[in-house]
């Protein structure tokens, strides 16, 4: 580690000695050293596939089988990660009391598999390891799913109301869940420390929520490999490895 990275890893351990009611709003930058590639670094998943938006998989239905091809050829990927260093020094910061809640961009469950109660995880962009209805809500395992997909090549139908089964995710032009938006405002405007974690900040309104903490008089600190868009924002920033960093400053 080098000696500029030292000095504000030490900063950044005494800023969270302090801390009382932080928020750590994480993205896909977390999850990088588990095998699940980012979206935008040189070589990320945005770089080989323009995604499909909502309104494309609605309208057709090979591209919802294209959603769900791409979706099993990631499995390898999803199935297999594990929490990082990063997802375990922030559920040793939530035991310890120190955070209120995680706001996540992330689709992987492992701030949950670190060991995160699911209601403190406020999931921004849903959830890939199961599939829901876009009618009905039903809940469809992505076994289910999968086994049909094979057999036919097709993208299987609600199991009870015949309607569309999409990944639990967010995809671009769907609306917002509403209840985690809200959620992470009332996080975000109570909170003493923002920590934004392995995010570029680009995504909207996702990004809205340090600018948010900021103008409501939190601390806000940015830890990410490359530059952000609100680097002058924050209090901190630490271009460095979020393991390396959080390991340290946490005393994992
Ligand atoms: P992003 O790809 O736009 O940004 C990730 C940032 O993390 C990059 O700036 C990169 O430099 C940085 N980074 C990567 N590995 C790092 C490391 N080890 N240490 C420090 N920095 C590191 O990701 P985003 O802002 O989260 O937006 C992507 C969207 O895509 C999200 O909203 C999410 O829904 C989805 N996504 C999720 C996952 C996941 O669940 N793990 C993975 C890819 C994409
Ligand atoms: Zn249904």
């Amino acid at each position: 580690m080098g000696d500029d990275i030292k000095a504000a890893t030490d900063a950044l351990r005494a800023l969270l000695a302090g801390m009382r009611r932080g928020v750590a709003f994480t993205g896909a930058g977390i999850s990088t050293e588990c095998g699940i590639p980012d979206f935008r670094s040189p070589g990320g998943l945005w770089t080989r596939n323009r995604p499909i938006d909502f309104q494309t998989f609605l309208a057709r239905r090979d591209m919802r089988a294209e959603a769900w091809r791409r979706r099993f050829a990631m499995e390898e990927a999803f199935g297999a990660a594990r929490p990082g260093r990063g997802h375990r020094a922030l559920a040793r910061l939530m035991r310890e009391g120190r955070l209120a809640g995680i706001v996540t961009q992330n689709i992987d469950g492992l701030h949950q598999a670190s060991g995160v109660a699911a209601a403190d995880v406020v999931e921004l962009h849903g959830n890939t390891t199961y599939a829901t209805c876009l009618d009905c809500g039903e809940r469809h395992e992505l076994d289910w799913v999968r086994a049909r997909f094979e057999a036919s090549g097709e993208a299987p139908d609600c199991r009870d109301c015949g309607g569309p089964v999409k990944s639990a995710t967010i995809s671009f032009g769907q609306p917002m869940p509403a209840a985690p938006m809200a959620r992470a405002g009332e996080l975000t405007a109570a909170c003493d420390v923002f920590l934004a974690i392995g995010s570029s900040l680009v995504v909207w309104p996702a990004a809205g929520f340090p600018v948010q903490a900021r103008r409501n008089g939190a601390r806000l600190v940015i830890i990410n490999r490359e530059p952000t868009e609100l680097d002058e924002l924050a209090e901190l920033v630490i271009h460095a490895d979020i393991g390396d960093v959080l390991e340290a400053a946490t005393g994992g």
